[in-house]
């Protein structure tokens, strides 16, 4: 049995058609239902639905044998044990500093104001204003970060953009771009040396697969 995790949404979505590559199709529709592990038309294949953030875990663990998830979670995670074939170049957006329209960064930062930081992305935060020489207090969120600004909670986020349409909803305006991020293929390192052949197959597949490849 090969075992794929996915995370519900953007990157479920974005990745079926590499799986179709792979000859491999889901027979059941997420959105549709509870279950958390998914048949698929090939029966030594499956798929298990997991956080985003919880894809690295399950794969350097040998919960699942592979797994798809964006380059930031990989970051903010530490890619322990885990063999990164491909960047799939889906799910495609950016890590980015927003603050309120009213707020000038740009003097703040030129004055070395402590400034205060919320985000999802303690560790890659960090990094980023670390290598800036901007001090930071960092306040650790797991959702809705365009708040933060807006009450006062902080000065400013670090958090994904992809339209900027919810950051624009929010009177929020992106100040900086800190990285481009895309979704990679995750492979638990003794499974690629326990069932080479099918794991070869299906990373050769997605790989022919790459939109803009
Ligand atoms: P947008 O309004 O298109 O700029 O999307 C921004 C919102 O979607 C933010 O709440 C982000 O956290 C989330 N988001 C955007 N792109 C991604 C992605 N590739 N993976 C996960 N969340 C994303």
């Amino acid at each position: 049995m090969i075992t794929l995790a996915l995370s519900k949404g953007r990157i479920f979505e974005e990745t079926m058609p590499l799986l179709a590559a792979a000859g491999i199709e889901v027979t059941e529709d997420p959105e549709k239902s509870r279950k958390l592990i998914l048949a698929t038309t090939r029966p030594d294949v499956r798929v298990v639905l997991v956080r985003a953030s919880d894809v690295p875990t399950y794969v350097q663990y040998g919960g699942a044998d592979l797994g798809v998830t964006g380059s930031d979670v990989l970051l903010e995670h530490g890619n322990q044990g885990l063999y990164q074939p491909l960047d799939l170049r889906i799910a495609a957006c950016r890590l980015s500093v927003a603050v309120r329209a009213d707020y000038d960064y740009a003097s703040a930062v030129k004055q070395g104001s402590r400034l205060r930081v919320a985000t999802k992305y303690v560790g890659l935060a960090r990094d980023f204003f670390a290598s800036k020489g901007v001090h930071v207090d960092l306040i650790k969120l797991y959702g809705s970060m365009e708040l933060a600004p807006l009450t006062g909670l902080a000065d400013a986020i670090v958090d994904l953009v992809s339209t900027g349409n919810t950051l624009r909803a929010n009177h929020l305006v992106e100040v900086e771009r800190i990285m481009d991020i895309s979704a990679r293929l995750v492979v638990n390192q003794a499974a690629l040396k326990l069932k080479r052949e099918p794991i070869r197959r299906i990373i050769d597949a997605f790989a022919s697969a790459i939109p803009g490849s």
